[in-house]
């Protein structure tokens, strides 16, 4: 197909893989965010790095009225910056710098510039520029552009540009990392945290994760009913220490953007595979963000290469994809939100469910299951619903969660049929709106586990998921047991 005869008609036919897009300047229209989500989002991305926090406030605010509108469960993911370090603005459309050419890097302090332009760059960061030293490659945006330092000055840093490219916006610089350490999350991310708390949004993102540790940091701050937490990876020190993150974190990003100016870009690739894998096997979501279609920032169409990246990461079998820039500051943001979903449909087309689910009932006798008794619990009576649902050809597997742990539990097989998370939690059902195959149901608080089994079988035949005729299974935990633990299998043919 030429690239012009790109079909964007809206993919209604059911999609598992989950779409996050990033909103910005592009989406605030609510007749545009209203025909995104009509196009299929699911998880709308407010990141704080660009503007004042109320701006992102208000977006919070816009994404709640436009899911009222649509009668659905969406999630808000907040992205806090950390230590990342960016440059005064580029004005209107930026501007082209070219390999050879010089610039002067400034620091952005008292008396320091307020934008950007060809022959000066402001660097927002107090004493950065002081600390480069001849030789030193910056980064500029996702890497695409690169300076190399010339001649180090304590107040001016000549550089000369290695690769160049379009400068738009505020991008990040990417600065040597053994000289300006970074550290998250950073006291702005903390008192960001703290506004988000009081409107309540389902999903943070932390910036520059190195450890465990800093992940832990965010959950501590923001308690037991707040946000779970998305740890970002795109460090060195984040790929090495891959597992802790992820068992320590709600959620995973692949933030290829950061991570491609941290690490040999070619690393890139097998990074995500990586943590898609660890990040299932752990029953966490696994976000792959960055460039997935950004030639529809300007395009009507997406590059075969960028089809073909959507896909695999489909294949790899992701939670779900990201769209960053393409949304929150492209032409058409709808029509970039329907092409994702008609691209994810057509892989989903080619995903091998049964396969995915046999590896993973042998791949989690050596991670998950030795956690606690409790996890170990799950992981059997989720593994014997996936077999069950193979041998039975449910309609559907209906999982009954307070925090969303059971529906996550058994997202991770991906299974074939239907699989609905029933919840007396509004909150959990708009955070499952980011797990893989996931279609989340309200339903009313309930004492016993026999209660809670009838009422959500009822609930799925009253919504219409499920039908006379059909044979489904219930998995559901004890709500007596403080623990997150799935014990109950019950397969209920509907009479
Ligand atoms: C990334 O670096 O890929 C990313 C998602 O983070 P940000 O958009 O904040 O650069």
């Amino acid at each position: 197909m030429a690239r012009g005869a790109w079909d964007a008609r809206v993919v209604t036919a059911e999609r598992r893989t989950k779409i996050v897009a990033t909103l910005g300047p592009a989406t605030d229209d609510p007749r545009v965010l209203d025909a995104m989500l009509a196009a299929g989002v699911d998880t709308c991305r407010v990141n704080l790095s660009h503007g004042p926090i109320e701006g992102s406030l208000d977006r919070v605010a816009q994404v709640r009225a436009a899911a009222e509108r649509a009668g659905r469960h969406i999630s808000v993911l907040c992205d806090l910056p950390g230590p990342k370090v960016r440059t005064a603005l580029f004005p209107g459309e930026g501007i082209d710098v070219k390999p050879g050419q010089r610039i002067n890097l400034v620091d952005v302090g008292p008396g320091g510039p307020d934008t950007s332009d060809d022959s000066v760059i402001g660097i927002a960061m107090e004493g950065a520029v002081s600390l480069l030293q001849t030789g030193d490659i910056v980064g500029l945006g996702d890497g695409g552009v690169q300076l190399v330092v010339v001649e180090p000055g304590s107040d001016t840093t000549l550089v000369e540009v290695r690769s160049g490219g379009t400068l738009r916006g505020r991008p990040g610089v990417g600065l040597p990392e053994d000289r300006v350490p970074l550290t998250s999350p950073t006291v702005d991310d903390l008192a960001m945290l703290e506004r988000l708390l009081e409107v309540g949004i389902e999903y943070v993102a932390v910036s520059f994760v190195q450890t465990a540790a800093d992940v832990r940091a965010v959950q501590r701050a923001a308690g037991p009913g707040g946000p779970l937490v998305i740890a970002k990876v795109e460090t060195q020190a984040a790929v090495d220490d891959l597992e802790a993150i992820v068992d320590a974190a709600d959620g995973v990003m692949v933030a290829r953007g950061d991570l491609g100016v941290r690490v040999p870009l070619e690393d890139v690739p097998h990074i995500q595979r990586r943590l898609i894998q660890v990040g299932v096997s752990y029953a966490k979501p696994v976000i792959t963000a960055t460039q997935m279609l950004e030639s529809m920032i300007t395009a009507p169409t997406p590059t075969r290469a960028e089809v073909t990246d959507v896909a695999n990461a489909v294949s790899q079998g992701t939670s779900a994809v990201m769209l960053s820039a393409e949304t929150a500051v492209g032409h058409d943001p709808v029509a970039v939100v329907a092409a994702m979903a008609r691209i994810v449909r057509r892989a989903e087309q080619e995903f091998d469910n049964v396969a995915w689910g046999r590896r993973l009932g042998r791949q989690q006798q050596a991670t998950f299951s030795e956690v606690t008794v409790g996890s170990k619990i799950t992981s059997a009576i989720t593994a014997a619903a996936w077999q069950a649902s193979v041998d039975l050809e449910f309609a559907a597997i209906i999982a009954c969660t307070r925090s969303g742990w059971t529906a996550k539990a058994i997202s991770r097989f991906r299974p074939k049929c239907l699989l609905i998370g029933v919840t007396p939690s509004s909150r959990t059902a708009r955070q499952l709106s980011l797990a893989w195959g996931v279609t989340p149901l309200a339903v009313a608080e309930l004492a016993t586990t026999d209660d809670i089994v009838w009422c959500a079988v009822e609930a799925a035949v009253e919504a219409g998921h499920v039908k006379q005729g059909d044979i489904v299974a219930v998995l559901a935990g004890n709500p007596l047991v403080a623990e997150s633990m799935t014990d109950v299998l019950r397969i209920v043919p509907l009479q």
